[in-house]
């Protein structure tokens, strides 16, 4: 039950970041609280990186139960949280402050969460168990995705990035399971992949399509994409011409909300396809 009512405060949370015109998240949450006629407010914030530290601060004394925060500050963040889950140690990232009523800060990282479930959501049974994956990018989203498939049982993770450096580094930072593949060779390692996962920006509305072939993915490997717009990228289209299973990226952007969501505003969100619809529109 909605703990909340018109007798009693808003719940307030926000999205910091800078630039903030971009974030879908006010959209998504908004939404949320008007579906649940639920008391409360989600405000984007435009904060740039020197007053970072001051803003979360007056954000706890207004009464501020937390905030989502996205570029440039996902890292800098970590270094004033009064507490950060593994799991956004691991990644070296935060995309979710909670503030406590003694005006203390908790930091986690749902994108990594995100991920998993929304393959939970599109392929119930799925197991995670024993399998293998290639992840093509070796940015923020592709440091969080490695970190969940290892937690989540995933026996090897395979980075492959045009720059090669970056996937490096994830792999010395992430540990063992993960490897480097070369980006050139990549074409030929995909057959071994239970899971083959774009997290490179390629195949974005204004980006150029996704380049690598995937003709050599096994019949039983599940292709995901977590680029969201547009929904259907030509990655998914040409892995469902292979007969392949398909989950595309808006699933994870919603289900990396859900937590945030629920601890600030005290509410379990469902996702639906109009919710899905609607955020890309
Ligand atoms: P990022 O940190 O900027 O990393 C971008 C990655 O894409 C890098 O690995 C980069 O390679 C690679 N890349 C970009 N253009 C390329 C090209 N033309 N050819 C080959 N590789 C290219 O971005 P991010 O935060 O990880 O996000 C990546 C994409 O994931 C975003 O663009 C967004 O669409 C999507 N995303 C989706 C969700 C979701 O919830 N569904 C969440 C976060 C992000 P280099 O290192 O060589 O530059």
């Amino acid at each position: 039950m909605d703990k909340n009512t018109s007798e009693t405060p808003p719940y307030l949370a926000g999205v910091i970041g800078h630039p903030i015109s971009h974030s879908k998240s006010p959209k998504l949450h908004n939404y949320w609280l008007s579906k649940y006629k639920i008391n409360g407010f989600y405000i984007p914030f435009s904060v740039t990186t020197d007053k970072l530290q001051d803003s979360i601060k007056s954000l706890i004394s207004l009464g501020f139960n937390g905030v989502n925060v996205t570029i440039p500050h996902k890292t800098n963040v970590l270094s004033f949280a009064d507490s950060v889950t593994d799991r956004a140690a691991l990644i070296g990232a935060a995309n979710t402050l909670y503030f406590s009523r003694s005006g203390k800060v908790h930091a986690d990282n749902t994108d990594g969460y995100g991920f998993i479930q929304n393959i939970i959501d599109e392929i119930p049974d799925y197991d995670f168990y024993d399998k293998t994956a290639i992840i093509y990018g070796a940015g923020g989203s592709a440091r969080a995705i490695a970190s969940a498939l290892i937690s989540n049982g995933v026996r090897e993770v395979g980075i492959t990035n045009r720059t090669r450096s970056k996937a490096q580094i994830i792999s010395e930072n992430l540990g063992a399971k993960i490897s480097v593949i070369d980006w050139r060779t990549a074409p030929e390692t995909i057959q071994r992949a239970d899971l083959i996962i774009n997290a490179t920006s390629m195949g974005m509305t204004g980006q150029p399509d996704f380049s690598q072939p995937i003709s050599r993915a096994k019949k039983t490997a599940v292709v995901i994409d977590i680029v969201y717009n547009p929904l259907i990228t030509e990655l998914l289209k040409e892995a469902r011409k292979l007969k392949l299973k398909t989950v595309g990226g808006i699933g994870m952007l919603i289900n990396q909300a859900v937590p945030g969501f629920e601890h600030w505003f005290q509410k379990s969100p469902v996702i639906d396809d109009e919710i899905r619809k609607f955020i890309i529109e």
